[in-house]
C-alpha cells in the first residue's frame, strides 16, 4: 500500500504541559438571571443554559474580552450570539470555512434571527447588497472571512463606517486555534488578526475554540493580543458519549453493519466511519452500499464538487453513513450524528478525540467505537517509517519520533482496561476518577487474570539478554520466548538461551498484550527513541524475586466480538417506549419534508432532541408545543401548526 494513498494530519502535534485547567464559574444567580433566560428562550428555543454558557455570555455582555474553551458540542455559538443580540451595534464573526458560516446563518435564520455571511461565494451585487444591509442595522450578526476581514478595503473603509453607522458590539473569532502554528488547523490569514486589536483597540475580541492542547490555548491569546480575557475552560468530558474499543477481526464487519442498520426501535441514525486510507474508505462505502446502506466516501481523492455533494447530503439525512478520512471534519456541524466509528487506528489521541467527538453534538446519548487489531500496529508504523525527506530520501526522524510517541498513546488507549473516559480527559490534564458508566471498560470490567507466571519468564528473557550485555525491544523477545526459529535470532545464539520457547503456550498475540501492560504498569520501562530497548528496573528485579504479582485484564480473545454479538450498542441510553418509537419516526419525516421544501438540513428545522421530546410528551396544543425545548417564538410560528396535527393524528390513530 503506498504511503501517499493515506492522509496525513496538517501538522505535527506536540505537547507542552499548559495551564492547570480551571472550571467554569457556576453560573451567577442574580437577579438579572431572568431577562437572560427568558431572551434564551425566546430567540433560541432553550430553557436552560448548558455548564459555562452562561458565564461567558455575562462577560461577553459585560465588554470584556475573553477565551472560552469548550469542546465540541458543549454549545459554543450561543456564547456569542447570544450577546450579539443583546448588545448594541453589529458583531463581527471570523470564521474559517465557507461551510461554517452558511451553516450558522442558516440555524439562526430558522430562528429568525438577522444574520449573513460575506465572503468569496458572492457575487459582487450580492455582497454589496448585503454591506447595504449591514450598514443600515438590519443585520445583528455578521461572519466574515478573515481573508477579507483583513483587506484595505475593510480596515479602511467599511469597518470604520460601520462604527460610525451602528457599532460593532466585539469582534468574535470562531476556531480560534486557526490562529496557532502548534494546532492542527493553522491558517496563515487567522494570524493577521492580531492587528485588529491594535487598528480598534476599543473593540472586545471574543476567543472560541475547542482545542484541547494548552500551548495552542496559550498561543491563541498572545496572537490576537487579547486584553486581560476572561478565561473560560469547560470540561472536556462529554458524558452524552459512549467509548468502546473492539477487537478487530473477521466480525468487525458484521458489528459495523448492525451498528449502521440500527437496533430495533431505533431505526437507522447517522454515522460516521473513519479509515486511514482513501482506498480502505472507497472500499467500505461501497460494501456497505451494497448491503443497502446509504453510504457515501469522503476522502481529498474525490474532486471538490463530489466531496460537497457527498457532505451536503449526509448534513441533509439523504446519507446516512459517511466513510471518510480524517479529510472529513471541520465544517461538519450535524449535530445529530449518533456513532462514529473508527475501523483503523486514529494517529493521535487529539485526533482521536476530535474525531470521535463530532458524535452527540446535540447532546444526546451516541457512540464512539474504536476497532483495534494488531494488524493495524503494523500499519501505523509501516506509514511512519515512511516519513522520509523527500529531497534526500532519509528518514525524518524527529517526525517519525513525534509520531511513534503519539502511536504509543494511541495503543495504551486501546489496550487499557482503565475507564476510557479517565484515559482521554488525563491526556488532555483534566482528572476524572470513578466509574463513568459510559465505556465499555466501567460497564464491563473486564476479568483480571494472575499472569505473574508468564511475566517472569518475558522479564528472565529481558535479563539474560543483559547478562550478555544486549538490549532488545519486546518484539524479539517474544520471538525467543515463542521459540521461533529466525535466522538472526539463531545467528545470536539465542537458541541456547534457557528462555528459549518456555512461552509456546501463550500466543504471539497475548504476549504483546502482556508486554505492553508491563511497560504501563512500569514493571519494565523502554528507552531507545526509533527502536525502544527494554530495562528492567525495580520493580522487575521484586517480580522476578517474587516479592510481588502481576494481574492483566484479559485480553480480548479472538471470539470475543462474537460472543458480544447479543449486545445492542446502538440502544440509546434513555429507550423509548414503542409508541414514541414510532412518533418519533413519523415526526422525523415531517422535519424532513420541510427541511427539503426549504433546501436546508433537517437539524436546522428541528433538532433531534426537540422531536424525542415532541415524543414524550406529545402536546397537542400551541402552547403546549412552545414548551419544548428548541422551539423559540420564530419556529412555534413557521412549524407549530404543522407538528401539532401531526401528533393530533398520531394520537387518533
Ligand atoms: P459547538 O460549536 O460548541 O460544537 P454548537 O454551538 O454547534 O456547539 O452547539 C451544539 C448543539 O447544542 C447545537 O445543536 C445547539 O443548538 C445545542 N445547544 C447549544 N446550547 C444549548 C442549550 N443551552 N440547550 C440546549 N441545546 C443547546
Ligand atoms: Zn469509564
Amino acid at each position: 500500500m503506498p504511503a501517499s494513498d493515506f492522509e496525513h494530519s496538517p501538522g505535527v502535534l506536540r505537547r507542552v504541559p499548559g495551564p492547570a485547567p480551571g472550571h467554569f464559574d457556576a453560573a451567577d444567580s442574580t437577579d438579572d438571571a431572568a431577562p437572560l433566560r427568558q431572551a434564551l428562550k425566546r430567540h433560541f428555543g432553550f430553557d436552560e443554559f448548558r455548564p459555562g454558557q452562561e458565564a461567558v455570555v455575562r462577560d461577553a455582555l459585560a465588554g470584556r474580552d475573553l477565551l472560552a474553551i469548550m469542546p465540541t458540542g458543549g454549545g459554543k455559538s450561543l456564547c456569542f450570539q447570544l450577546p450579539a443580540l443583546l448588545r448594541s451595534g453589529v458583531m463581527i464573526v471570523i470564521s474559517p470555512l465557507i461551510a461554517l458560516m452558511q451553516d450558522q446563518v442558516r440555524l439562526l435564520a430558522d430562528n429568525g434571527i438577522a444574520a449573513t455571511f460575506l465572503n468569496s461565494s458572492l457575487d459582487a451585487r450580492t455582497a454589496a447588497e448585503r454591506s447595504a444591509a449591514v450598514l443600515r442595522g438590519e443585520i445583528k450578526l455578521l461572519y466574515l472571512a478573515p481573508e477579507r476581514l483583513m483587506t484595505a478595503d475593510y480596515l479602511d473603509s467599511f469597518l470604520p463606517r460601520l462604527i460610525a453607522a451602528r457599532g460593532i458590539s466585539a469582534f468574535t473569532v470562531d476556531e480560534a486555534h486557526c490562529v496557532s502554528e502548534w494546532g492542527h488547523d493553522f491558517r496563515p490569514d487567522y494570524r493577521q488578526l492580531g492587528q485588529l486589536r491594535a487598528r480598534f483597540p476599543g473593540i472586545p475580541v471574543l476567543a472560541f475554540t475547542a482545542t484541547a492542547t494548552g500551548r495552542v490555548r496559550d498561543d491563541i491569546a498572545a496572537q490576537l493580543r487579547l486584553n486581560q480575557p476572561a478565561r473560560h475552560v469547560a470540561s472536556f468530558n462529554r458524558p452524552n458519549l459512549f467509548y468502546s474499543v473492539k477487537p478487530k477481526g473477521s466480525h468487525s464487519y458484521a458489528e459495523l453493519l448492525r451498528q449502521a442498520r440500527g437496533a430495533e426501535g431505533v431505526g437507522r441514525e447517522a454515522g460516521i466511519v473513519y479509515c486511514l486510507s482513501r482506498k480502505r474508505v472507497d472500499e467500505l462505502a461501497a460494501r456497505l452500499a451494497d448491503d443497502g446502506v446509504r453510504a457515501l466516501p469522503y476522502h481529498a481523492g474525490l474532486d471538490a464538487e463530489t466531496r460537497r455533494a457527498n457532505q451536503e447530503a449526509f448534513i441533509r439525512d439523504d446519507a446516512q453513513v459517511i466513510v471518510a478520512t480524517i479529510a472529513f471534519g471541520m465544517g461538519i456541524n450535524k449535530p445529530d450524528v449518533r456513532w462514529v466509528v473508527h475501523f483503523e487506528l486514529p494517529k493521535t489521541m487529539e485526533g482521536y478525540y476530535q474525531e470521535a467527538g463530532r458524535a452527540g453534538r446535540d447532546g444526546e446519548p451516541a457512540h464512539c467505537t474504536l476497532y483495534f487489531g494488531t494488524g493495524d500496529i503494523r500499519t501505523a508504523e509501516f506509514l511512519i517509517s515512511q516519513k522520509i525527506d523527500p529531497n534526500n530520501g532519509e528518514p525524518l526522524e524527529q517526525e517519525q519520533r513525534i509520531a511513534r510517541q503519539q502511536l504509543r498513546k494511541v495503543l495504551d488507549y486501546a489496550e487499557s482496561s482503565e475507564c476510557r473516559r479517565a484515559i482521554q480527559l488525563g491526556y488532555f490534564g483534566e482528572q476524572f476518577s470513578g466509574n463513568c458508566g459510559a465505556c465499555d471498560n466501567c460497564k464491563n470490567p473486564k476479568p483480571v487474570e494472575d499472569w505473574t507466571l508468564e511475566a517472569q519468564q518475558f522479564l528472565s528473557c529481558v535479563a539474560r539478554l543483559a547478562q550478555r550485555g544486549q538490549r532488545f525491544g519486546s518484539a524479539y523477545v517474544i520471538d525467543i520466548l515463542r521459540g521461533a526459529a529466525n535466522q538472526k535470532l539463531i545467528d545470536r545464539g539465542h537458541q541456547q538461551l534457557s528462555v528459549y520457547g518456555i512461552g509456546k503456550a501463550r500466543a504471539q498475540d497475548e504476549w504483546r498484550v502482556l508486554a505492553r501492560a508491563l511497560l504501563h504498569q512500569g514493571v519494565v520501562e523502554e528507552s531507545g527513541d526509533s527502536y525502544p530497548v527494554l530495562r528492567l528496573n525495580q520493580a522487575s528485579r521484586a517480580l522476578l524475586k517474587s516479592e510481588r504479582r502481576f494481574t492483566l485484564a484479559v485480553p480480548p480473545r479472538r471470539d470475543a466480538g462474537l460472543r458480544q454479538r447479543g449486545s445492542k450498542s446502538a440502544q440509546p441510553i434513555i429507550a423509548a417506549t414503542p409508541v414514541e418509537a414510532a412518533l418519533f419516526e413519523r415526526l422525523r419525516e415531517l422535519r424532513k419534508r420541510l427541511a427539503d421544501e426549504q433546501k436546508l438540513p433537517p437539524y436546522v428545522v428541528f433538532a433531534d432532541t426537540a422531536l424525542r421530546a415532541m415524543a414524550a410528551q406529545q402536546p397537542v396544543t400551541l402552547s403546549g408545543f412552545a414548551g419544548i425545548p428548541g422551539v423559540g417564538g420564530h419556529k412555534l410560528e413557521r412549524y407549530g401548526a404543522a407538528f401539532v396535527q401531526l401528533i393530533r393524528e398520531f394520537l387518533a390513530e
